[in-house]
């Protein structure tokens, strides 16, 4: 028998794998909470842990749950988990590798146009009554150079669907799919030229050290005067200090954003305010976030590009599928 627990769930999701589930032999815990430091300690007879990006898995967390073996993290991302310290105890990582590339890059195009043809605005006056489209002008995406930083699982989709929409397509990567290119009919340049010649930039490359700040004041500095910047990948990608300065200054003329630096303090702002008075760093890019928020040429959701029923059901597949493995002594989706 294996002390499974659950965490970040929703109803829908809990009532999912509890149907999956029925007759097992393994006992299994669900919870909507997230798990961290606070609460590990209730759960230190669990073997194996699964996760949503909410749940911090730090050192701390680790210390509190003797017994882990197996951390399957609901999602492609593993930013939230401290692998060196998991790698250390010989604590096993696993993730969804893919799951809905369409669908985030399905996203990142509602993203972009819902900014472009300034949907939000148009859609207040509406509602208003009001019909004029004065002020609202959009530009057409067919003969726009798209720019996609990352060309895996997210960006050959986002790749695919500039395509359909007529969009010319550069892209950067440090691992270059050269059959992927020909497929597709897109080139490969560095991030230099890439800023030099996008019409729109969408970020699709995980949070390592390596991309941390991978747009920042030297970036923001080559782009082309107007540029659109999408991101639906992971705050930390972009300065946002620096990403205020772009749009102050006419550089970036809208930002569409699916992440943000901080998102997950954001939630808890309230207590953190209070907790974070002697981080300034941290504060202060709390304080640059709330700026975005406020601007009319930034549009943010809330880190819902995964979110649809399909993609939901596979990631809960696929998240089944990797404690059962791991129960059968091979690893499958093991990270890094
Ligand atoms: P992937 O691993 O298939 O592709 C990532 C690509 O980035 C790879 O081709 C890799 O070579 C490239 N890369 C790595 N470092 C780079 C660098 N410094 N410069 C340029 N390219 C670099 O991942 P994916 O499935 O396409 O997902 C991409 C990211 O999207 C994930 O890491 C995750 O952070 C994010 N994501 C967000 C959501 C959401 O709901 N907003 C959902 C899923 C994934």
């Amino acid at each position: 028998m294996t002390i499974i627990g659950f965490f970040d769930l929703e109803p829908f999701e809990k009532k999912y794998l509890e149907n999956k589930l029925k007759g097992t032999k393994d006992k299994i815990f669900f919870n909507t909470k997230s798990l961290n430091s606070k609460n590990a300690n209730k759960y230190k007879n669990l073997e194996v842990v699964a996760v949503f990006i909410l749940s911090k898995i730090t050192k701390d967390v680790m210390d509190k749950m003797p017994k882990l073996k197996l951390i399957t993290t609901m999602s492609t991302g593993y930013d939230h988990i401290d692998l060196e310290e998991a790698k250390k105890r010989g604590i096993k990582v696993t993730n969804v590798p893919v799951y809905g590339q369409n669908t985030v890059a399905e996203h990142a195009f509602a993203l972009l146009q819902t900014l472009n043809r300034h949907i939000i605005p148009a859609v207040e006056r509406t509602r208003k009554g009001d019909f004029n489209y004065k002020g609202l002008l959009g530009r057409d995406l067919k003969g726009q150079t798209l720019g996609v930083v990352g060309t895996g699982h997210i960006g050959e989709f986002v790749i695919k669907y500039a395509k359909s929409f007529g969009m010319k397509v550069i892209a950067s990567d440090t691992r270059k799919n050269k059959e992927l290119a020909k497929e597709l009919k897109f080139k490969y340049v560095s991030l230099k030229k890439l800023c030099q010649e996008a019409d729109i930039i969408s970020l699709h490359v995980p949070l390592l050290e390596s991309t941390y700040h991978l747009l920042g004041k030297e970036e923001f500095k080559q782009m082309k005067k107007g540029v659109i910047i999408v991101n639906t990948s992971r705050g930390p990608l972009i300065d946002s200090k620096e990403l205020i300065k772009a749009l102050d200054k006419g550089i970036v003329s809208g930002a569409a954003l699916d992440v943000l630096e901080l998102e997950s303090d954001i939630k808890k702002e309230a207590k953190l305010i209070m907790s974070m008075s002697s981080d300034e760093k941290r504060l202060l890019t709390l304080v640059e976030n709330h700026e975005l928020l406020q601007r009319e040429n930034v549009i943010i959701t809330p880190h819902l590009a995964f979110y649809t029923e399909e993609a939901i059901k596979r990631i809960l597949d696929t998240t089944l599928k990797n404690i059962h493995c791991y129960k059968k002594g091979r690893l499958k989706n093991k990270v890094r």
